[in-house]
Formats: structure tokens, sequence, C-alpha cells
């Protein structure tokens, strides 16, 4: 139990309905105490939880606003500490000088991510649980919010505890007999062995495959947009995203910068990027927009390619099509309102999905939007199934399932016991990170670092 007393904001810096100044620690009935003052006069350092107040909130003695205070006591609140919630008028000053007379009374100002991790170490929820309440807050669409909730629920807890115990009872079996091999005990068949391992590792695999299949709705997928110059990729880009961010110009090389933003098609999350055109040039100031456009291209998870329906395919085109062999990429032949000249069927053969397209009138925006979500198989994702958040989780997911298969091919190849018995342990390990339940410091410090002060 932490020793500290905190205070955040805990909803956002802009002016709204209400805002809210959380306190949390063993002082924070105190310190609410020094700051609010209840109408009825009531003791709030002596409260009860699951009380509310209304009264005032001070500052110097002066009054700040009108406020209610909420009340909870440990363990039933969702730090699992005392907690004191001022509710004011959502105005930035307003907050902020509640906060400052909170701050001043004696708490000191919370952490990003603070009270959740306070949950965390307070045994409230477990890392993959906490980690799941940044996806919620984050989450732009249904499915991506269906998902997170269920992880904060448990529902990929569970399955992962369900994992390590199936693993843990072969491990138990196993050293039983390595440790005491004169003892009578049943000696546990290879292939028991072999089906516990097995299976537990396709439930990993298809818990990985899930968020893969669901990264598009919940994270967002990296995309480049790469054509020669001119063919229209900040026009696409633009169509996109429903209004100008980058300049449409017919001057060949202008869009020197990548210019990324977030654009949903449909539930489908893009973090697209419009890059200067691949092509040879001496200008060194465009030789960085094209660097920095390889670099997007080399990383990207998917390649929206456009050609140029009312020109000729030439060796630029070519060269930007042998970029794409084997990645995860459409091609887009734009400018469809314009006569025909490009060669369809260089494009055909080279990409499995194409998509006529103009970005001057809109048509083919649908197809494209389709053929995304085809291509990203984000109609694949099970919101209802164990839904892993972030590449963390899926890192640790992954080692454990290689642990597995390590232990699968020690055991065919007649390695001896504890060999494969080592293997099953280091997956326990991987699948008690994921949790938190030996997840180092580190691990968890990083996690939380990455959440908003307030939450
Ligand atoms: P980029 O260099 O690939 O980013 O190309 P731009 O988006 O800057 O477009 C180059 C030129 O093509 C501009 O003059 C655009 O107005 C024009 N353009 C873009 N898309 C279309 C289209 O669908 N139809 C027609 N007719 N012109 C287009």
């Amino acid at each position: 139990m932490n020793d500290t007393t905190v205070a955040a904001i805990s909803t956002p810096n802009a002016p709204g309905g209400i805002g809210i100044i959380r306190i949390s620690g063993p002082d924070a009935l105190k310190i609410a105490a020094k700051v609010f003052k209840p109408m009825n006069s009531a003791d709030i350092a002596q409260s009860k939880g699951y009380r509310a107040y209304f009264g005032s909130a001070e500052y110097k003695n002066e009054k700040i606003d009108e406020a209610v205070c909420l009340v909870y006591r440990a363990p039933h609140s969702y730090t699992g500490e005392d907690t004191a919630e001022i509710n004011c008028h959502g105005g930035l000053y307003i907050t902020k000088q509640v906060l400052r007379a909170v701050l001043e009374a004696g708490a000191e100002p919370a952490g990003p991510g603070e009270f959740t991790k306070r949950a965390f170490l307070n045994g409230k929820k477990d890392l993959a649980a906490a980690e799941s309440v940044m996806a919620l807050i984050s989450a732009s669409g249904k499915q991506a919010a269906v998902a997170a909730l269920n992880t904060l629920e448990g529902n990929l807890s569970a399955k992962i505890k369900e994992c390590c115990e199936k693993i843990t009872g072969v491990c138990a079996s196993l050293a039983a007999w390595v440790d005491y091999p004169d003892e009578d005990i049943e000696e546990i068949s290879m292939a028991e062995i072999e089906s516990v391992f097995e299976s537990v590792k396709a439930e990993l695999e298809s818990i990985i495959k899930n968020y893969d299949s669901g990264r598009a709705v919940t994270e967002g997928v990296d995309t480049v947009i790469v054509g020669k110059p001119n063919v229209g990729k900040s026009a696409i880009m633009n169509l996109l995203s429903g209004f100008s961010r980058s300049i449409v110009t017919d001057i060949a090389g202008t869009t020197r910068d990548v210019v990324e933003e977030k654009i949903m098609l449909g539930d489908i999350i893009l973090k697209i990027a419009d890059t200067a055109g691949i092509h040879e040039t001496d200008n060194p100031v465009e030789n960085i927009g094209v660097d920095l456009a390889k670099k997007r291209l080399e990383r990207a998870q998917l390649i929206l390619a456009v050609f140029d329906s009312g020109d000729e395919i030439n060796a630029e085109d070519i060269s930007i099509i042998e970029e794409c062999r084997g990645r995860k990429a459409i091609a887009l032949l734009n400018k469809t309102d314009l006569p025909r000249v490009a060669d369809r069927e260089i494009i055909d053969r080279n990409f499995d999905r194409v998509v006529e397209i103009s970005a001057l009138t809109g048509e083919g925006a649908g197809e494209l939007e389709k053929a995304v979500c085809e291509v990203l198989s984000a109609g694949d994702f099970d919101t209802n199934a164990a839904c892993l958040t972030g590449e963390r989780q899926r890192a640790c997911c992954l080692k454990a399932a290689n642990h597995l298969e390590e232990g699968l091919s020690a055991l065919r190849s007649g390695v001896t016991l504890d060999a494969v018995n080592v293997c099953a342990d280091c997956a326990v390990d991987a699948l008690l990170e994921l949790t938190g339940e030996k997840a180092t410091s580190a691990v968890v410090d990083e996690v939380f670092s990455r959440f908003c002060v307030g939450k």
C-alpha cells in the first residue's frame, strides 16, 4: 500500500460541464476536508465510504466554486485506497484552482496513470486489465471499446490463467517424476504432455491472430500512400480524411514532408502517411522527403499504391510495383474521371486488389473502404474472444507459444524431461509477465508511463 497521497484533474484539460479532481491515498479524506466544505458541516475526514456531499471548494478561505465531493473508503475504490473526488464546474481555471488547493493541502501531483497503477499494485486489477483501461479511453469505435471492456472485465486474464494452469498441471507431474525417479509416481505420458502443449500453443496463437485482425479497429494500421509524383496521393489523402491537410498541387515533388493522420474507414483506423513521391531526384530537400517515404514504406502494415489512370504506366510505376511485392498492398487506379490511358493489365497482374477511384469526384471511395477491410481481414475480429491490448501483451503471448514449441521439439527429439520442464516454466513466466504477476518494475513503469495523468 502506498503511503503517499496523490491528486490530479481526472477530466480533460478543456472546458466542460463538470471537472473532477481525484485524490487518492491514506490522507485523501483529510486533504479533501481542508478544501471542500460540505453544506451540512459533516466531517469529511471521518466520512464513511460511498457518500456524496454537496458544498463548496475553497482556496485560502475563499470560495472557488460550488462542488460535490464523493468519498470512497479503502479497499472499495478504483485505486483500492481512500479516495475523494471533488466535482466542480469544468472550467479550466476552476479545476486548476481546486487542484492547487488540494496540492497545497498536502497531496502530491499524480504521475501518468498513477491511479490505475495503484489499482494494479493494490491487486484491484491485473496488468492486462489495467492496460485495457487506456485502450477503452482511446477507443474510437464500438468494436475497439467492446474488446477493451471485455479485457477490463477479465476475459483475457481468465483465458491466460487457464493456459497457465494447464501448463503447470503438466509441470507438476513432470517435476515430481524428474525429482523422484525412484518413487512409484505414475509417469506422465509423452502423448499427454504433447497434447497439453499443443492445445495451449494453439490457444495462444488464436489469441494472437485475433489481435492481429483486430489491430485495424483497436490501434490503427500503419499505412502509406505511395506513387510517382502527381498521381493524386495528396488528393486521395484529402479525400480520405475529409479535410485538406496536405497541399495539393500540380508541381511535381512538392509534398516533401511526411504528413500523418489517423483516419477512420468504417470501423478501421488507418494511421496514414502521405509521402513524397518515391522517385530519383537531385534536389537535396526533396531527397529528405524521399528517404522518409522509403522508411515509412519499409515498416508499413498496409500500402496504398496509386497509379494515374490517365497516364502510361512507366518505369517509376514499375519500381513502385516492385516495392509492393510480397506486402499487404492495394492498387488505386486514380483519375478514373479522365480517359483511360494506363494499362490496367499490368496492375492486375501485380496486385490482388485493384480499386478504381477518382479523388476528384470521390467515386470509388466506398470500394476502397471495402477493399481495406478485406485486406486487413478486420471482419474476422472477435471482440468477445480474449483480446490482447497492445504489442507488449502480444510479445508475451508469442514468447509463451515459442517456448511451448521448443518444449514440443525437445519432447519429440527425445531430450530429457527436465529440459521440457524448463520450456514449460519459461512459457508460464511469459504469461505471468502478461498479467503482471511476474512483470519487473521496469515493465510496470513503462506500461503506466503511456497513460494520461488523472487516470
Ligand atoms: P501527388 O503528387 O501524387 O500527391 O498528386 P496530387 O494529389 O498533388 O495531385 C496532382 C494533380 O492531379 C493535381 O492537379 C490534382 O488536382 C490532380 N488530381 C488528383 N486526383 C485527381 C482525379 O481523381 N482526377 C483528376 N482529373 N485530377 C486529379
